[in-house]
């Protein structure tokens, strides 16, 4: 028989979509998976094995009887349902996981969120007037407390604010920039492009990596607007480097009535030596202290807090910045304002602010209580095929804060034989939930830095999985 009709008569084999609906592996989805779903997943295995035919892959019929094609459907449909965002424990050590969604929440923050999802709220409502009332109103109180700020506002992000106050300030006129400060942050943000999106010139003065206040004077002409200090962020130029001060910045701004911007990126609002931390940063007051118009900062960097871009200032400024129509399109929702609001309230307890803020919390936690979770947790693994050892390392704080910042760690390296590292994490990465861990050296490691208690019942069982290669 020559070969195409084999396939034909093969072809004829092949299950009906009906047939496979009805199969009970199929039907048993019912409740669990919306019922498109299924019925697309089923045509597309139908297809499939119909493809393989015609290719000439498949040529035994016992190979794509009904119930093996129920069974591949079934598992599609089951993996088109996840929700595309997973929960993963992050294993990397790397705390502002820009990647995996930066900040985790504190509980208080949660239940915000919950309760203003759930129902109406008094988003935009005065209750005591009864009429209409403003979304900045919500916040602006506590930003104002806990930064020492006039003023106050919220956007979507960081980057959103950057745009937002240059637009604001200096749309159509120039804004003088250090060499030094033109950073890239990654996903795009470039300040050379945001300052260009939002209308403002770009000044540059000083060199990449000195700069003094006098090259400032010197771009001042008639048409500048603003001067802007950029935080670097994820880098830092070392050696012989010169930045000018913020309070020169602060000083000139004042003598030729240009207005003062600083963009913080991260922006911590406490102290970053009680985290343990050699580095120090200036906290958003200590900017704010130094005389600056307007400073802007991340929420979900150190803050702690939901993916949002905070704006502190003067009140005269930000009046100006509230009033722009860009601030209409950029303006956040409810359900960040309520995190937000719960994660600055955390703040205004300074004694138990580190403590219930996670983002502080797993930054804070030292190396000997890593070591000692490390250690009783590898003892769980004992009975597996896998070699465990504990190791020291560092862990970093992610986010493009504190690059220079290295926080001594133990980590957790495990070895299986016959599994490269790189399988050994590929392998961790299929199970669920994903475990997402980094190869040091020949070896994947786990930092427990990152993955809180609650979570280590499913680190190991996803251990488990991966070295005994069952997929979960
Ligand atoms: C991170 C960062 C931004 C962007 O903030 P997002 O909240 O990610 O939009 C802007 N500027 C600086 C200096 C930053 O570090």
């Amino acid at each position: 028989m020559p070969a195409s009709e084999t396939r034909k008569n093969l072809l004829r084999h092949l299950p009906k979509v009906d047939q496979v609906l009805a199969s009970p592996e199929v039907a048993s989805l019912r409740g669990r998976v919306p019922i498109l779903l299924i019925k697309a997943a089923v045509r597309e295995e139908i297809d499939r094995t119909r493809q393989m035919i015609q290719a000439g892959g498949i040529t035994d019929p016992a190979e794509f009887t009904g119930d093996v094609v129920a069974r591949r459907a079934a598992d599609r449909a089951l993996k088109g349902n996840m929700p595309s965002l997973r929960r993963v424990i992050n294993a990397t050590g790397v705390v502002i996981h820009t990647n995996l969604g930066r900040s985790p929440l504190p509980d208080s923050a949660i239940r915000q969120v919950a309760m203003a999802a759930s129902g109406y709220s008094t988003l935009e409502y005065d209750l005591e007037a009864g009429k209409r009332g403003s979304r900045d109103d919500l916040i602006e109180g506590l930003l104002c407390r806990v930064t020492g700020a006039e003023a106050a506002t919220v956007v979507n992000n960081n980057a959103a604010a950057v745009m937002l106050v240059l637009n604001t300030l200096a749309s159509g006129r120039g804004a003088v920039v250090s060499r030094g400060e033109l950073v890239e942050i990654g996903g795009s943000f470039r300040i050379p492009d945001v300052m260009a999106a939002s209308g403002a010139r770009l000044v540059e003065v000083g060199t990449t990596n000195r700069t003094r206040v006098e090259d400032y004077r010197k771009a001042i002409g008639e048409d500048i607007a603003l001067l802007l200090k950029v935080h670097t962020s994820n880098y830092r130029i070392v050696g012989f480097a010169e930045e000018a001060e913020i309070r020169d910045l602060v000083e000139l701004g004042r003598e030729k009535k240009i207005p003062v911007m600083v963009d913080l990126g991260s922006g911590c609002l406490i102290d970053m030596r009680v985290l343990g931390l050699s580095h120090q940063e200036p906290t958003v007051s200590d900017v704010l202290d130094s005389g600056v118009d307007v400073v802007t900062f991340s929420g979900d960097k150190l803050l702690g807090g939901p993916q949002a871009g905070i704006i502190v200032g003067r009140s005269d400024t930000l009046e100006r910045i509230r009033k722009s129509p860009m601030k209409r399109a950029l303006r956040v929702g409810k359900l960040t304002l309520s995190a937000l609001e719960a994660v600055l309230k955390a703040y205004l307890e300074p004694e138990t602010a580190v403590d219930r803020i996670p983002t502080l919390r797993m930054i804070a936690a030292d190396r000997k209580a890593i070591g000692q979770r490390a250690r009783r947790f590898a003892s769980r693994l004992a009975d597996l095929p896998v070699r465990v050892s504990l190791m020291a390392g560092k862990s970093k704080v992610g986010g493009g804060a504190l690059p220079l910042e290295e926080l001594p760690t133990v980590l957790i390296a495990l070895e299986a034989d016959g599994l490269s590292a790189q399988d050994l994490e590929a392998r961790l990465r299929g199970q669920e939930p994903p475990v997402v861990g980094r190869i040091v050296g020949d070896r994947l490691c786990l930092d427990l830095r990152t993955v809180p208690s609650r979570e280590l019942g499913e680190l190991e069982r996803a251990i488990r999985g991966a070295v005994l290669n069952a997929e979960t």
